[in-house]
């Protein structure tokens, strides 16, 4: 499978899923753009050392996807957007009721509205190329819900729903739209969630891993950033053009209970 020519742009990949997802489209051939908001020598170095590790071309370009207009100026400053991988997303754990607003927002923006923002300014790329992907990285939680999570859970909720409405929207272009609905993967966001979960059950480390995060999680193994990376590879490969409109679980089982 070669994506050689094609350019891929992917939110939030400085790390984790998305910096995974970076590295299989440009092991494919494709060339990328690594994003986040932060604008650091080491975010500038990441995507050289990638270029050069691939022999493609990888720029970084910083964009808050918690702003509209800067989700819009990454397509737009990109130049070309042959395949957008909306990915960044943030996470919070409170009861609802107790659930700080600022926290809601700022998930909305980020893990819902940007992919909005950032499809708006991609479609008329892909529609000039004649040819595009567009996949958005939802969760098992786009497709079920869990205790203290109302903002993730509604934002991914919100992500899968869109994903159809562009793949309807594009049916008879050679554009797809599509979602892949990861269950945990151990990335920095899964990390940062592990001390507030230990609090919330009083439980230790190993037990909120095994008995809260994987508890769901029928195979017992987390996920791996390389493997959503060969599952956004497989959804711009030319099997899947008659894919679109729909979700593609990497959960170990989860969603199967
Ligand atoms: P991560 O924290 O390692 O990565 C998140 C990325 O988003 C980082 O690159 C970060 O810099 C970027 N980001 C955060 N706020 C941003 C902003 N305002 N503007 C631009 N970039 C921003 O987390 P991850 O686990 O790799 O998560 C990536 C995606 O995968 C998220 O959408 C997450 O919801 C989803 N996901 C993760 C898991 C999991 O278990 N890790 C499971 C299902 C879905």
């Amino acid at each position: 499978m070669s994506l050689k020519g094609k350019t891929a742009i992917i939110t939030g990949s400085n790390s984790g899923i998305g910096l995974g997802i970076a590295q299989e489209l440009a092991r494919a051939g494709a060339d990328v753009v690594i994003n986040s908001f932060t604008d650091r020598d080491e975010d500038h170095k990441l995507a050289e050392d990638l270029g050069k590790e691939h022999g493609v071309t990888a720029r970084y370009i910083k964009a808050d996807m918690s702003k509209g207009d800067e989700c819009r100026a990454l397509i737009e400053q990109a130049g070309a957007c042959d395949i957008l991988v909306n990915n960044a997303g943030i996470q919070h754990v409170a009861p609802i009721d107790e659930f700080p607003v600022e926290k809601w927002d700022a998930i909305i923006a980020i893990n819902m509205t940007s992919a909005f923002h950032t499809m708006a300014a991609a479609l008329p790329m892909m529609r000039k190329a004649g040819w595009g992907r567009v996949v958005n990285i939802a969760s098992a939680h786009g497709l079920t819900a869990s205790p203290y999570k109302s903002a993730y859970i509604a934002a991914k909720h919100g992500v899968v729903g869109m994903t159809k409405t562009v793949a309807l929207e594009t049916a008879e272009e050679p554009i797809t739209a599509n979602a892949i609905c990861p269950g945990y993967v151990l990335t920095p966001l899964v990390e940062a969630q592990i001390p507030d979960t230990m609090k919330e059950y009083d439980m230790s480390r190993e037990d909120v891993i095994k008995n809260v995060m994987l508890q769901r999680q029928p195979s017992k193994e987390f996920a791996t950033v390389e493997q959503i990376g060969g599952t956004t590879v497989f959804l711009c490969s030319d099997a899947a053009a008659q894919i679109t409109g729909t979700t593609i679980s990497v959960d170990g089982g989860w969603t199967a209970l």
